[in-house]
């Protein structure tokens, strides 16, 4: 058992805690996984996430490997008031997946997957990243949407609402989920589906960690063949223009297509003509979902106008152009981002985001815009915790670099770029692109309706903040 009354030290995020050996044995003995300890030949790479910012040193990292692993896990940071990271894919950009001197539920081993393909549905453990998720579900000829890169967990995104290429056909990951198997703050296990804990449903979908540890996820499916996809490339300095023609173009496409802008630096990658290595590009990424000629005709007039220097953009298997951004986005680099949703591509907002672009210190960088709305717009507001169902466009800075001593001037380039695009912006922001920014902009993620829901559900659910290495929701108890 258990021994409640050990002493501990005060703990800090900061500081690892001393804990009782007999209590670490015990909780090694109720774990299926391993449990690491600093020193341990697996712990370093265990706390190590996709942000190469963030270097924490938890106290013990329980790799679970079943759902009474995440139980145990949760039981013992409760009873001995521990910090605790509950860790998915490791790729939330605010290093929320690791603490200093606290407990890690590592998930990432939780990888079990099944489908049901006649009745398209799939049931999913946390520790998938979305390639492993695709390239299961694509075996039967059905996706969900999911994230634009293959590495990135399916947990943590879908927590926080989710999109991909497939979700102005088919909506948010969220929107498609059917259930979810949840450890509660007091070590309970419960289902959230419409019918089961349907208030906890409601938060799981967009409300991130803050309400439980969630063992398995069931989604509903969609059939998806091959894709006509690809990237678009021009010059920046043809972006202004290409620009104006994109969004009059947008505002018209069907459901099946979606794009995302992505301005980058070339990359001496072999797909690419070696005259553009290193130049600043702005690439147009396309996914076109449904059948391809239809899509051949609706992707035209874009490929033709201009035209773009490179069209990259062809017939492919979906879990090839999951992949499309893998090598820009490698794990290990410095990473900094800010983000917020715009109403609109003006000409203003356009000429700012060249400018800023222009002026990126880190060929690293990248600059995406993802044009929404379709199925994500047509579910009413309140369906779930997610609320900018309206918003067309989601911008996203992404500063990357190498060298720790250039973090002040990256962080400066990001942040002068996201203050200047404020005039275009919606107000809100998409929670899973959200750095460590403070109580405010959590608040942003949400109207103001939803934020109190969210904290009365937190009262429920983890009244003492136990979730609390999240983008928190912090209750009101
Ligand atoms: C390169 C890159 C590409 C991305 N592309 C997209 C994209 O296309 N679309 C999009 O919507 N987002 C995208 N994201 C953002 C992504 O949604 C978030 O980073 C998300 O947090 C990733 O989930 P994860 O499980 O990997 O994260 P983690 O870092 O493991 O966790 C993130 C948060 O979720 C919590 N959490 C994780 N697992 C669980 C669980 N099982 N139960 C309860 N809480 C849990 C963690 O405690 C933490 O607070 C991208 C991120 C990166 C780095």
């Amino acid at each position: 058992m258990l021994n409640h009354n050990t002493a501990l030290a005060p703990l800090s995020l900061d500081r690892p805690a001393p804990i009782a050996p007999a209590a670490v044995r015990d909780l090694q003995q109720r774990l299926r996984g391993r449990l690491l300890r600093p020193g341990d030949d697996e712990y370093d790479d265990a706390r190590k996430i996709w942000n190469g910012m963030i270097d924490r040193h938890p106290a013990l990292i329980a790799r679970c490997a079943a759902p009474e692993d995440v139980v145990a896990a949760v039981n013992f940071a409760r009873d001995y008031e521990l910090p605790l990271a509950v860790r998915g894919g490791g790729h939330n950009v605010a290093g929320l997946a690791v603490c200093d001197g606290g407990l890690v539920a590592d998930l990432s081993g939780m990888k079990g997957i099944q489908v049901d393909p006649a009745g398209q549905t799939g049931r999913a453990e946390p520790g998938l990243v979305w390639g492993e998720f695709d390239r299961a579900t694509q075996t039967w000829g059905l996706a969900l949407p999911g994230g634009i890169q293959s590495t990135t967990g399916i947990a943590g995104f879908t927590l926080g609402g989710g999109f991909g290429y497939l979700s102005r056909q088919h909506g948010l990951s969220s929107d498609n989920l059917l259930s979810a198997r949840v450890v509660t703050a007091d070590g309970r296990q419960v289902t959230a589906s419409p019918i089961e804990n349907p208030d906890l449903f409601w938060g799981l979908r967009g409300g991130g960690g803050n309400f439980g540890v969630v063992t398995s996820f069931e989604f509903r499916l969609h059939p998806l063949g091959p894709v006509l996809g690809g990237m678009l490339l021009y010059p920046l300095a043809r972006a202004p223009e290409i620009l104006r023609y994109y969004r009059d173009f947008v505002a018209q496409i069907p459901d099946e297509l979606f794009t995302i802008l992505n301005f980058m630096t070339a990359p001496a990658a072999p797909h690419l003509p070696e005259r553009i290595h290193g130049a600043a590009m702005l690439a147009i990424l396309v996914c076109w979902s449904g059948p391809l000629d239809a899509g051949e005709h609706v992707l035209r007039p874009l490929r033709d106008f201009g035209p773009p220097e490179v069209d990259l953009v062809g017939p492919r298997p979906y879990t090839v152009i999951q992949t499309m951004l893998d090598a820009a986005n490698p794990p290990g680099k410095q990473n900094y981002w800010k983000a917020a949703y715009l109403s609109g591509l003006s000409d203003t907002a356009i000429e700012t985001m060249v400018d800023h672009v222009a002026r990126k210190p880190s060929a690293l960088s990248k600059v995406l815009v993802s044009y929404l709305r379709g199925a994500i717009s047509r579910l009413p507001s309140g369906e779930s915790a997610y609320i900018h169902r309206q918003s067309p466009f989601l911008l996203n800075i992404n500063a990357m670099w190498l060298d720790p001593k250039d973090t002040d001037e990256q962080i400066g380039w990001a942040r002068d770029f996201w203050s200047a695009m404020q005039p275009f912006s919606t107000g809100g922001v998409y929670v899973n692109f959200l750095s460590n920014e403070g109580e405010d902009r959590v608040r942003a993620a949400y109207d103001a309706d939803t934020y109190d829901r969210l904290v009365a559900l937190k009262n429920k659910y983890d009244p003492a903040n136990l979730f609390r290495l999240n983008q928190n929701i912090k209750p009101s108890v």
